[in-house]
Order: C-alpha cells, then structure tokens, then sequence
C-alpha cells in the first residue's frame, strides 16, 4: 500500500515531505486505514468509487522550527519529525483543520498525541475482535458393532476449515487430544468390562484437556467422535460447561466427510408421557430420535411404577439423518433441557434415571454435555442388545 501518495506527508501550504516506506506502513497500519479524528475510511473515495489513498500522514509537531510550522517551535528533535510517533493519519479535511493557524493552540501536541494513542489503541482493540479462529480439535474413535472407525487429519482439517476453524493440533505440531478406544476388547459383545474401561479410557484421555481448559489455554474445542452411543452420552458429561465447542457428525455419503448440512428442514422435538408409573420416585427416558425405543422391549429392571416419557421429533417419524444440521442439533438439545427440567421439577427423589437412547452421535454428545450433576440425577445408559432385541445396562454417568 505505502509507495506514492500514501508516504507523502502534507504541510499547511500543501508541500509534501516524502516519509520511508516503513514509517508510512506503520501509521497506515496503526491507524487502520481511518482518519484518527474523525474515523473516516481513507483508502476508497467516496464520490468516485475509485480505490484511491484519501488519507494523508500529518505531523503531530510540525517538521521544520520556522515560525509558519505548525506546533513547530516544540522541543521534540527536528531529525525524528518524520518518525512514526509524530506522524497521524487524517483525512484531508481535518488535517486542514488542526494545522490552521487559528487552532495550533487548541490542537496543540499534546491534544494531539492523545487522540493518536486513543484512536490507534481502539483499532488494535476492535481489530482483535470478529472470528476467533483457533480451535482444539478432539477426536474419540472406538468400535461400533465390531467395525473400526476412520478419522484421518485430512478429513478432520477439511471440515474445519470449512467453518473457519483452525486447528492448533497444527501448530502444536501432534494430536495431543485423541481418544482411541479401538485397543479395548470385548465392544462387539459389549461386555460390562468394555463400557467400564471405555469409562477410564476416556477419562484419562481428558484429563489433560480439562486441565488445559482450567488454564484457559483452550476455550474452543470441535469433537470429532465416532464410538458407541453410551461412550459419546460419557463424553458429552465430561466436557466444561463453560467450554464452547462445535460437534462434528460423520455425514453418511457425499463429498463432506465431517460436519453437519448448512441448510435443511426445520425439525422440532418435544416429549411426553407414554406410561405414568405409581412411584413418582421412579422414571425412565425413551430417546426416539434415530429410531424407535419399543417400551415393550425395555429390561425388566424398569418397572410398572416407572413413569415413562420419550422424547422424539413432534411431526416426524425418528429417522437416522434427522439431525443433518446445527439448527436440529439445538432444537434437539433445547427439547432435552426441558425435558430434564420437567423431571426435577415432577419427579423430586428420583435417585437416577434409566435412558435409551435411539439417537445420532451429536444427540448423545449433547444428552452429556447438558446434563448438570448438580441439579439432575445420574443417567444410567442402555444400549441395544448385540443379538437380541432387547437393551441392557451400558455405564452412569456417576461421577
Ligand atoms: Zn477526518
């Protein structure tokens, strides 16, 4: 940008001081290309359209002693008069304005230099602010039903920079924060010992992420996890509240291997009671989200005093892509808050709740994540049987 007119700075009589480069590129830079005084944008003109430097550098003192400088009889040395910090961007207008002679007193160098420090510490503020692009990406991989689960960098970089997301596992130069749980047997029979070490693995694997958390050297984090439902319902719990974090769905087919759709149909969720049990101690929550939850099929373990709710899309039928966009994901999340309250609010003494949840991996990392422990009874998480058609107890959430 300096070269020509944006290095020429201008006296009162219109003759010119040609400042280096450098200089030039420095008060441009600083004053973000705006008057200092009246914040005008100076590298397009207005009138014409034309991307022309309107703006001109000024000298705070003026650049020679003789008696027609403006503010030129102060002490600051004639050598550094061209330097950075006696020069401000104004646009010609107001540069006209302080350098009248009628005003040298009002805009004397003090004035001046304040309005430089003001205007060039808000540039540097405001300019600092918009996207935060930085982000930690956490990745969870483990079995589902047997099958390993892919997640390369690639992928896992494409989809962020799809969404102006930059990983800083690049800059950190290694993938401090993967979970592979793919080394625990015993997932295709999901033995209890699966989910329990699936439990520590993933504890583990967290526990320096949240100290990084703690430390605030982490405030952004994009999950990228495939393992199975209970896992990510586990996953979702141990993730900071405070945390903002944007959860990544495989996609099913197309290009897009990571990430949800920009656009699709607006779904809504909502839930009710399908059984009202006599034990208002004693509830258990039915998730038919990708599919349906057969209350026929529930474990013997809930009873007929159960009350039973399931919460489900209001004018749908549950479907695996239901949740294909952020939007879903947060009409979903929304539903299940209500849903949790209602039973605080209902059910006082129930000590935990029985969930099945027939739900994407989003959901589940959501059902997790809005959980408070403070406030809401542990969940103890169902899964369906791998050769029968019924559900069996996976993991609580329990701290
Ligand atoms: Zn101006």
């Amino acid at each position: 940008m300096p070269g020509g007119a944006t290095t020429r700075a201008f006296g009162p009589k219109g003759e010119t001081r040609t400042v280096p480069d450098t200089v030039a590129r420095q008060v441009w830079v600083a004053a973000g290309g705006r008057c200092t005084i009246c914040n005008r944008y100076l590298l397009a003109d207005n009138v014409t359209g034309q991307e022309v430097p309107i703006g001109q550098l000024a000298h705070i003192v003026g650049w020679s002693t003789a008696p027609g400088s403006p503010r030129g009889d102060h002490d600051f040395p004639v050598e550094q008069r061209n330097s950075a910090e006696n020069l401000m961007l104004l646009c010609h207008d107001q540069h006209r304005v302080i350098d009248h002679k009628s005003l040298w007193e009002v805009f004397d160098v003090d004035t001046l230099l304040a309005m430089k420090r003001r205007h060039e510490e808000r540039i540097r503020k405001l300019t600092g602010l918009g996207h935060e692009s930085r982000t930690t990406v956490l990745r969870v991989v483990g079995h589902i039903h047997g099958r390993p689960v892919e997640l390369t960098s690639a992928s896992v970089t494409t989809a962020l920079l799809a969404n102006n997301r930059f990983p800083d596992s690049i800059l950190r130069g290694a993938d401090e924060f993967e979970i592979d749980l793919r080394a625990i047997p015993g997932e295709p029979i999901s033995s209890l010992a699966y989910w329990a070490a699936a439990r520590n693995h993933l504890e583990d694997g967290l526990r320096h992420l949240c100290t990084q958390v703690r430390k605030e050297a982490v405030n952004h984090v994009s999950v990228f996890a495939l393992a199975r439902i209970p896992v990510l319902v586990l996953l979702g719990t141990y993730l900071d509240k405070m945390l903002q974090v944007d959860i990544y769905p495989k996609r099913r087919e197309g290009k897009k291997v990571w990430g949800f759709d920009d656009f699709g149909a607006t779904v809504r969720f909502g839930s009710e009671i399908l059984r009202v049990g006599k034990d208002p101690t004693r509830v258990a929550i039915l998730c038919s989200i990708s599919g349906s939850i057969d209350i026929n099929r529930l474990p013997p373990e809930v009873l007929d005093s159960h009350t039973i709710y399931e919460l489900r899309p209001n004018t749908m039928l549950p479907t695996p892509e239901l949740i294909s966009t952020k939007a879903a994901l947060d009409q979903f999340s929304q539903a299940w808050r209500i849903l949790l309250s209602t039973i605080e609010v209902d059910h006082p003494g129930v000590s935990a709740i029985p969930i099945f949840p027939a739900v994407p991996p989003a959901a589940a990392i959501s059902i997790g994540r809005h959980l408070l422990r403070a406030a809401h009874p542990p969940l103890h998480i169902y899964d369906r049987a791998p050769s029968s058609p019924g559900y069996f107890f996976t993991a609580s959430t329990e701290a």
